[in-house]
């Protein structure tokens, strides 16, 4: 079983640009989100579940899930609620070891944005936090997705804050100041990962 590093930092800190930066090293990602999506694919058993309980419009056209009808149909309702996270929760846990303990790099990045709000610790051996402000998780989500400061501001307070996940963190990565910035703190990271890696044989 490979060494498995969570990864995680708030809306805007910068985690999918550190992800790449290490996935250049050859290190080998499993996204949280991504696993997430790919339960419920076309065509998947947990998508043809969704169907026969909430019905045929919760599909769009092309024959995905139409999240947004979803969203809309759970909130209001939380027994439909319980009964989504029930089918969901543990096709995405297993989904998620199975790649993690089938990773072939040294180590395994796990980005997963929400690791501590979903207390995915039991997952990783170690925790690396991507750390900046809050005025520059606000400034720069809005510069790369727009929208209104309030509604990334209502994203902020539903996740952990700064200090919860400091006190988490095993390692951090600071990313206030511009990209240059990160390539040493990273390469620091690798080796120091590559180690421990090895270390464990
Ligand atoms: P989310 O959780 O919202 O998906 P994230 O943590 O993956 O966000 P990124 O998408 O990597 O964050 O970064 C947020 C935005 O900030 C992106 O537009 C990215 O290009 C930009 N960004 C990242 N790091 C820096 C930096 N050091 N300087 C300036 N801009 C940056």
């Amino acid at each position: 079983k490979p060494l498995i590093i969570g990864l995680t930092g708030g809306i805007g800190s910068g985690k999918t640009t550190v992800a790449n930066a290490f996935a250049a090293k050859g290190i080998e990602l499993v996204d949280a989100d991504v696993v997430a999506r790919q339960v419920v694919a076309p065509g998947s058993a947990a998508l043809q579940q969704i169907v026969d309980h909430f019905g045929p419009n919760m599909l769009l056209a092309d024959g995905s899930l139409d999240r947004a009808a979803l969203r809309q149909r759970v909130f209001s309702h939380a027994a439909d609620k319980d009964w989504l996270n029930a089918l969901l929760h543990p096709l995405i846990r297993q989904k998620m070891q199975d790649e993690l303990a089938a990773a072939s790099s040294p180590y395994v990045l796990f980005i997963a944005p929400l690791l501590l709000e979903n207390q995915l610790q039991s997952y990783i051996d170690r925790l690396v936090v991507v750390d900046v402000t809050e005025q520059t998780q606000l400034a720069r989500t809005l510069l790369r997705d727009g929208g209104s400061e309030q509604q990334v501001a209502a994203i902020m307070a539903a996740q952990v804050d700064r200090t919860q996940r400091l006190a988490a963190a095993d390692d951090v990565i600071d990313n206030s100041a511009g990209p240059e910035q990160l390539a040493p703190q990273i390469d620091a990271l690798h080796q120091r990962y590559l180690k421990l890696a090895a270390q464990r044989r």
